[in-house]
């Protein structure tokens, strides 16, 4: 990902002669800057105005600000077409040819699997967004805003992103300059397709005294650091399987993973006897969470939800997962492996052959999206797990797994599947996803267990899975199978 380079070609010029012909703009007042007060407030390269609307189109298409903040609050209304990419600079410095100084707001509202993967509000490479805020062709409302050390992006009024700058921050090489400091305000498109439509700037200024906040420990602590150069690589960290258990709202959700520099995937559990149980169900808590900035994604329960759902509402989600941990046994009896009143282990070799073939029929006849909880094994035989999961065993769940395009689970909480199936799994060439399945309000963790894999294993981003764009959902192309998979 090269996204750090900003363009400064053709611009030294006009700023030489910045600071004698910058316009005032004064603070607590917020000020539009754009219409009739283009031309005033902005030096334009490339662009096409319309009826005050402010059309960018081209790689070289640049508004450059006449004027420098230090403490702000930007609004915008913005519109992409297809394609469109772009980016909000502020605090860009002059005199920096070759360093990416200031911070960057991706513009980006490409499906997923499609364009880049960072999406709009993303602030790049240091608080990573991968989730559509927006769509192309429809107004959403922008706003940036600088409090001392304290950045906030709103997209339509939910904040993607809450980051404090903390004192001595870490940059790798290349993002030296990454900094909060006072500078001008790009906006720019990185991209020849499409158009990024602008309208209804303005600007508030805010003192410059601003006190700084200190930053949350956790974010300096081990975990944070390692969390922040994830971000910093462009590393796709993501918790794909959350749920809105013990009251958890989905802004509490996200706040966390704000804090700690990741995304969200939430999820209802649907499937025989759960909340979700039907199509009307599944898709009323779709429209709940439709505007969050999260991933919406489906758990899918048991073996029974394959006959409770249709694919359309299905493929409204963004993913769907299951895990292999309710089947029913030879002898007819269904197992809830979490359960120990409802797990019978007669023989652990049996079970353990048991267990490998529900996986085979289950992964290779559901068309899920990611395999979750993965090689979890109920607590009577779950010390063995490294004597029970034998090379051949893995090796046949890893198979079914690469031969239907099937995700593993990286389970932050159960801390499955264990490094050297990991290991496996990575040389076979499978995707995978971080994943935490809390269980209340009070686990939802940091995605350690997942940070020690990426550590032990080498998993790059590449090797993260990200959702199939609409129109390639699994469900559409290949179906629900006719009958019970296991
Ligand atoms: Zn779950």
């Amino acid at each position: 990902m090269n996204k750090g380079k900003i363009r400064y070609a053709g611009i030294a010029m006009l700023l030489v002669f910045f600071s004698a012909c910058s316009p005032a703009l004064k603070e607590g007042v917020q000020t539009q800057v754009g219409r009739q007060s283009l031309k005033k407030y902005w030096t334009t390269n490339d662009c096409n105005t319309s009826g005050g609307v402010i059309s960018l189109e081209t790689t070289n298409s640049l508004l450059t600000s006449r004027f420098e903040v230090r403490n702000f609050i930007l609004t915008a209304k913005l519109m992409t077409t297809s394609g469109a990419e772009g980016a909000l600079l502020f605090h860009v410095v002059s005199g920096n040819s070759e360093e990416a100084t200031g911070y960057s707001v991706i513009i980006n509202n490409s499906d997923y699997r499609k364009g880049s993967p960072q999406k709009t509000g993303s602030l790049s490479l240091i608080r990573n967004n991968f989730v559509r805020t927006a769509s192309d062709d429809i107004w959403f409302d922008l706003s940036v805003a600088v409090r001392g050390n304290h950045i906030t992006v709103t997209v339509d009024k939910k904040i993607v992103i809450d980051y404090i700058q903390p004192g001595n921050p870490d940059r790798i090489e290349g993002l030296e300059r990454r900094l909060l400091s006072r500078g001008l305000v790009f906006l720019q498109k990185s991209n020849d397709a499409g158009s990024i439509q602008v309208d209804d700037i303005s600007i508030e200024l805010l003192a410059d005294n601003i006190e700084f906040e200190n930053p949350d420990p956790v974010t300096s602590d081990t975990t944070g650091k390692l969390l922040s150069m994830l971000n910093q690589q462009g590393f796709p960290v993501i918790d794909y399987h959350g749920h809105l258990k013990g009251g958890l709202t989905v802004e509490q959700v996200s706040q966390h993973g704000m804090t700690n520099g990741y995304n969200y995937g939430i999820s209802p559990n649907c499937g025989l006897n759960f909340p979700v149980t039907n199509d009307s169900s599944l898709i009323a808590y779709f429209i709940d969470i439709e505007n969050e900035p999260v991933f919406k994604a489906m758990q899918c329960e048991g073996r029974e939800w394959i006959t409770l759902f249709t694919p359309d509402a299905i493929a409204r989600y963004d993913y769907i997962f299951t895990d292999a941990m309710t089947w029913t046994d030879h002898k007819g009896r269904r197992l809830r492996l979490w359960i120990p009143e409802e797990t019978f282990v007669d023989n652990e070799q049996q079970f353990m052959d048991m267990l490998v073939e529900k996986i085979e029929a289950v992964i290779s006849q559901e068309p899920v999206d990611i395999y979750v909880n993965p090689t979890y094994l109920p607590a009577n035989i779950a010390a063995s797990y490294d004597r029970l999961w034998t090379a051949e065993r893995m090796d046949r769940v890893i198979k079914v797994l690469k031969e239907n395009d099937v995700a593993l689970e990286i389970n932050a909480r159960f801390k499955i599947p264990g490094i050297d199936f990991i290991k496996k799994a990575k040389a076979a060439g499978l995707k995978f996803t971080f994943g935490t399945n809390n269980a209340d309000n009070t686990d939802l963790n940091r995605l350690e267990y997942c940070l020690e894999v990426v550590r032990e294993t080498g998993i790059t981003a590449e090797d993260i899975f990200i959702p199939r764009p609409s129109g390639e959902k699994k469900v559409m192309k290949k179906g629900l199978p006719a009958k019970i998979t296991g």
